[in-house]
């Protein structure tokens, strides 16, 4: 692929390959998502971004300070027209360690929901299962997804429109088995940079309607939604992602994260208060993209 780049192109590439490594080593740290002698299982569905996330983690095992080791696993799950051959042989070229499990979530999910229903919630309650008892067989001590910054946004505002709550998808965090802990590497990782990485590094990538499910509405909508919002107002993506990383439990209302009862004219100023009777002072653009801030520091980048 490299070859045939303009010198333009190849001076593009590396810049973005350099800060999606950058992204994922800082998630990383911040997160202590990966430690000395961690065996990780690579969830790879075949879309762009758990390709990306395999190619970047390798990448990094390079130079990374700590010993870890990487096993990519898929789960075929036999819906009608699986290209069974291009995982294997993508990863057999890698020379990554891998493996391919097979089991028929399609034909349960098929007879045990009326037609016409969503399947979604079904099929990945028994995805999950496959894949945390195949993390046990394998002996990884993590498990490793692809969601990125802007899954992570999209399931803040679907928990707040729809579900009343105000919470995403942790970057960390132990299974509902309670034994395994799942990390997202990629939760800094613009879904655009994934993209354009996938689009240079000509994953083969395949496509996730094959079980003729619907798409999610409700998630279709909330991404028009950002997607018209970063269209109009640059910069509003970058802040909101800023914003969920530095919180005021103090300032919001959750009685529980934060004591009110116990506040009286004893207890000083708490958070920098407030102006009580004013109109809160807010920058008149957004904060920079965190992209634009040089984060060298953590995994080193060759
Ligand atoms: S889109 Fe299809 S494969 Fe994906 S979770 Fe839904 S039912 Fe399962």
């Amino acid at each position: 692929m490299q070859d045939a780049l303009t010198a333009k192109e190849k001076y593009n590439f590396n810049k973005l390959q350099k800060r999606l490594r950058r992204n994922v080593g800082q998630a990383i740290a911040d997160f202590n998502m990966i430690e000395e002698g961690d065996r990780i299982m690579v969830c790879l569905s075949g879309g762009k971004d758990s390709f990306g996330m395999l190619d970047i983690l390798m990448n990094l095992q390079q130079s990374a300070p700590v010993h870890f080791e990487l096993v990519a696993v898929n789960l075929d799950q036999k819906q009608p027209g699986f290209p069974e051959h291009i995982l294997p042989e993508y990863l057999a070229g890698l020379g990554v360690e891998y493996k391919i499990v097979e089991e028929d979530t399609y034909s349960i999910v098929k007879e045990k929901i009326p037609e016409g229903k969503t399947t979604c919630s079904l099929c990945s309650r028994l995805r999950r299962g496959i894949l945390y008892r195949t993390a046990q067989e394998l002996g990884c001590t993590k498990i490793a997804l692809g969601h990125h910054r802007d899954d992570i946004l999209e399931t803040l505002f679907l928990n707040m429109f729809y579900g009343g709550k105000l919470k995403s998808m942790p970057p960390k965090l132990v299974s509902d088995d309670g034994k395994n802990v799942v990390i997202r590497p990629l939760a800094y990782c613009k879904e655009k940079d994934l993209v354009r990485y996938a689009d240079a590094k000509a994953f083969p990538i395949i496509p996730c309607n094959l079980c003729g499910s619907q798409e999610n509405l409700q998630r279709k909508a909330i991404k028009q939604m950002m997607q018209e919002w970063d269209r109009r107002f640059p910069g509003r993506i970058e802040t909101m992602f800023t914003a969920i990383q530095d919180v005021v439990p103090s300032h919001l209302l959750d009685h529980s994260l934060f004591d009110f009862k116990s506040i009286n004219r004893d207890s000083g100023i708490i958070d920098g208060g407030d102006k009580a009777f004013d109109p809160p002072e807010l920058p008149a653009s957004p904060l920079l993209d965190i992209d634009s801030m040089e984060r060298l520091d953590v995994i080193e980048v060759r």
